[in-house]
């Protein structure tokens, strides 16, 4: 729970870019949702660092990096009061900032994130696969009594725990190595995002003030995200439970905290016992496409009178439960029906991509099998560039897009949809190559 997308993630895509042409990965970069594509850092607020565009903006100049960087002791003299107020001591405080320096690669890092734009499936290809799932079935085996009691106290499905695990930081062995303290109070002085990072720099000092985490422990991502489920440390305040009444919330080296910690967090954003996250479905051809907006929630049972059928022609086990349809890759690809813990997976990471990774790393690590229907690998995520000509041409033709800030959200899609609509194309929002090239046209 951390920071956009995975920590794991991240360090996939930058293996990949390292790779470069080489690797057989296709085209590149940016954009939150599954229209496609997802920005791998800071995709969000919520659970992200909220740096999707870099730490700082183009206004803050070097200069004004150099003398944040300058005052930096003086900076954390400045938040003393403010730690001092959270019932730090006065001589932890003094040992725990006098050496620190700020990381300033943490923000070369936050403002030159290469543009990873990669089609839905690439994603699903990275985070689920044989390993993750054979890794994935192991851990559930070995700590069966740790998720017998966490779900018996959460009411949250053990293998979604897993697979938020596994996507996060490949099962805890790659959670970053950078002291959360110094990343914290970093972001907290120098950069546009202050007062966000101040809150998780006082977050980390308390941690570390009530002997939760050791500090050379507290160790994780650039935006400060810690241990297998990669916790920022407002959430650890917020979420963090002692499960294996140790008296530390330890969600760094005690799985059982940080399972509970993980399933308390979903628990209260509202996740619903019982319910699974969503459905692989089949849409048949004639659907009326323009239903599949993601605000429209009907009842299973209703979705099936439209036609929607279950991938791979099994039931659904509760037809009452309310969806939404999503089709992330168009017609061409396969369909699912959402339900509400869906929108719960995407509160801890606010990527529909992300989101969908849990949810079928979930269901694989169940015992289900592989999605059934394939993806429309012949197509490529848009770039950048193409995703801002897109908008700008649909506003050209009148369409409301809303801003043009190359973020295919609900309204481009909508946009877009109208605009299949009218040349006669099956109105699915999927942001094709071949429609900008029809967009082009007259
Ligand atoms: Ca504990």
């Amino acid at each position: 729970m951390g920071k956009g997308a995975s920590y794991l993630l991240t360090v996939l895509l930058a293996a990949a870019v390292v790779d470069g042409g080489r690797a057989q990965q296709p085209s590149v970069p940016t954009d939150p949702g599954i229209t496609g594509t997802v920005t791998p850092i800071g995709a969000g607020e919520p659970r992200a660092s909220g740096l999707s565009r870099g730490s700082l903006d183009p206004a803050v100049s070097a200069d004004a990096v150099r003398r944040m960087t300058a005052d930096f002791q003086d900076c954390l003299a400045r938040l003393w009061p403010l730690a001092a107020r959270r019932g730090i001591a006065r001589a932890h405080y003094a040992r725990w900032t006098q050496a620190l320096v700020p990381d300033l690669r943490i923000l070369e890092l936050m403002d030159n994130q290469p543009e990873f734009t990669r089609p839905v499936w690439d994603y699903l290809d990275l985070l689920v696969n044989d390993a993750r799932i054979e890794k994935g079935r192991a851990l559930l085996e070995r700590h069966r009594t740790t998720f017998d009691a966490v779900e018996r106290a959460y009411g949250v499905d053990r293998h979604v725990l897993a697979a938020i695990w596994g996507v996060e930081t490949d099962y805890g062995a790659l959670t970053g190595e950078r002291p959360v303290l110094r990343s914290t109070a970093t972001l907290a002085c120098i950069g546009r995002r202050q007062s966000y990072f101040r809150s998780e720099f006082l977050a980390a000092l308390e941690i570390l003030e009530h002997g939760d985490v050791p500090p050379e422990r507290l160790v994780g991502s650039w935006a400060g995200a810690f241990g297998p489920t990669q916790f920022m440390p407002t959430s650890f305040k917020r979420y963090a439970v002692d499960f294996d009444h140790d008296g530390r919330r330890d969600v760094v080296d005690s799985i059982p905290d940080a399972m509970a910690s993980t399933a308390n967090n979903l628990r209260r954003d509202g996740w619903i016992s019982g319910q699974s996250w969503g459905y692989e479905v089949v849409v048949p051809a004639s659907f009326d496409f323009m239903l599949a907006d993601g605000r429209r929630r009907l009842s299973i049972a209703e979705w099936q009178r439209l036609g929607i059928m279950r991938a791979g022609g099994g039931t659904f086990p509760r037809s009452d439960d309310r969806a939404f349809l999503l089709v992330p890759a168009g017609v061409q690809g396969p369909g699912f029906l959402m339900l509400h813990n869906f929108r719960v997976i995407m509160k801890y990471n606010p990527a529909e991509a992300y989101a969908l990774a849990i949810g079928h790393l979930a269901d694989r690590l169940r015992g289900e099998g592989p999605l059934v229907q394939p993806w429309p690998r012949y197509e490529r995520a848009l770039s950048r560039a193409e995703r801002l000509e897109l908008q700008q041409r649909l506003a050209q033709r009148g369409y409301d897009i809303g801003v043009v800030d190359g973020d295919l959200g609900a309204r481009t899609r909508a946009a877009l949809r109208e605009f299949q609509a009218q040349i006669g194309r099956v109105p699915d929002g999927f942001a094709t190559a071949g429609l900008l090239e029809r967009l082009r046209g007259p």
